[in-house]
């Protein structure tokens, strides 16, 4: 069993182990352990049988200092207050770490979106625009997609806003569908950017890509285009994915005889990232218990679902084998797992370094809205990898000249920027 951790509260602790080590000013510390602004609201949904269903909606800007805050919409039955919180966080850090001039912010709905018909849902992606429409906007905050949220819902929510305010306005939102203001290459760009990551790490550490091997835990947006990013891009094998079973309230793990086929068990896997397991199994796929993904001997291990699942007690199992840990989920690390993945010799590529190709597509969706004027696919992936291989060298370039592990890395070249970017303003 994972153990339940608080995101905020680690997202915290990690800023203070940074702060220290910087030898940051308390009083600039403050300003930047909280987020700037909360908003939590109540969303009265009516659902198609007629009744009246009040969802609580929250949203979080962490920190606007180098530029509009930015960051997804969850909507997850345990989403909590803290969980927003420390996802405003990061998002802060991740678009300083990739040189994005965006802030931090994140928002959320405690619900399961599959228990919702498409018209409640788009009753309830509109009611949470109803509540939050004077506080965000292309230069004040960008919401985008995130667990159990996807590109029609941006496209309901960007056009609730634009009758809103009385202008068309696609640059309020981001991960729009295509022909909707979204931009060619956001659904592939997270789980590709976790690739250009890892095999950087791979250059770095004088390992041949080929043939080597990743376990995957979860098997969504991210997951899916990583796993065959992984094999496509670096010619690796997948090992196993695993997702969660909204019949058996279960997670699993699926690996094959002869590794995973990434593209046929996307085939298989609903939108909201649920592998059909009786198909899987009709084709030779073993489903294990949830936690089996972890403990695979495998090169590379990729965390793609939740928070808090790489903690002290999954780090128990994990292969001598393994050499690189790619953070394809926000906070998939717990800090106790922190000191143990150091002390094993195992090369990390953090959260918000890993998975900042998601965030960084999404400005150049911003960007092309504010020109109205699209990038072809190849052009977008393109400035993609540039980006992600630029920030994993400023990050990897902070570790070797500070003798830090790549996470400290990271927030020092990030919170480094935030501070840069409030001394600039005059804030500090
Ligand atoms: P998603 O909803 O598309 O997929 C989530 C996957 O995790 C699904 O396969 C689900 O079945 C699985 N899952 C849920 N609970 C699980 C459990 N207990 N054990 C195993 N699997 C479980 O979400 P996503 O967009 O792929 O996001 C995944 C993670 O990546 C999240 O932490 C998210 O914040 C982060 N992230 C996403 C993006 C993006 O662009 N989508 C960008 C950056 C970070």
């Amino acid at each position: 069993m994972s153990e339940q951790i608080n995101a905020f509260e680690m997202a915290q602790k990690q800023f203070d182990h940074v702060a220290e080590l910087l030898d940051l000013d308390p009083q600039i510390a403050e300003v930047l352990r909280w987020p700037a602004r909360e908003f939590s609201f109540r969303i009265p949904v009516r659902m198609d049988d007629g009744t009246l269903r009040v969802f609580q909606g929250y949203r979080v800007q962490h920190s606007d200092a180098r530029g509009p805050n930015k960051g997804g919409i969850r909507f997850h039955p345990n989403e909590t207050m803290d969980t927003v919180r420390a996802l405003g966080t990061w998002m802060t850090w991740k678009c300083a770490v990739a040189d994005i001039p965006l802030g931090g912010g994140k928002g959320g709905v405690i619900v399961d979106p599959a228990t919702l018909s498409t018209a409640e849902k788009e009753r309830l992606t509109r009611g949470w625009v109803q509540n939050m429409y004077r506080n965000i906007g292309p230069r004040q905050d960008v919401p985008a997609p995130d667990v159990g949220t996807n590109p029609q819902m941006m496209g309901w929510m960007m056009d609730e806003y634009s009758k809103l305010v009385g202008e068309f306005t696609p640059s309020v939102f981001t991960g729009k569908p295509l022909g909707g203001g979204g931009s060619e290459g956001r659904t592939e760009a997270t789980g590709y950017g976790v690739i250009y990551t890892v095999r950087e790490a791979m250059k770095h550490l004088g390992m041949e890509s080929k043939g080597t091997t990743m376990a995957i835990q979860g098997f969504g947006n991210v997951s899916q285009y990583a796993a065959i990013g992984f094999v496509e891009m670096l010619g690796g094998e997948i090992a196993c994915v695993s997702c969660w079973d909204r019949d058996d309230k279960a997670a699993y793990t699926y690996s094959h005889p002869n590794m995973c086929d990434p593209k046929f068990l996307q085939s298989i896997t609903d939108k909201y990232g649920m592998i059909d397991s009786a198909k899987a199994k009709e084709a030779g796929y073993v489903q294990e218990d949830a936690d089996a993904w972890i403990t695979k001997d495998v090169d590379v291990l990729m965390p793609g679902a939740l928070e808090g699942q790489v903690n002290a007690e999954t780090m128990k199992t994990v292969s001598d084998q393994v050499r690189i840990i790619a953070e394809g989920a926000n906070g998939p690390t717990t800090p106790e797992a922190d000191e143990i993945i150091q002390e094993k010799g195992i090369f990390d590529i953090p959260d918000f370094l890993c998975n900042a190709g998601g965030v960084t597509v999404s400005y150049f969706e911003g960007v092309q809205n504010d020109m109205n004027f699209y990038w072809p696919k190849d052009e977008v992936l393109e400035k993609l990898d540039q980006k992600m291989t630029k920030a994993f060298k400023a990050v990897l370039d902070m570790s070797e000249k500070e003798k830090v592990y790549m996470r400290d890395a990271a927030y020092m070249v990030a919170i480094g920027d935030v501070v840069k970017a409030m001394q600039l303003r005059g804030w500090v």
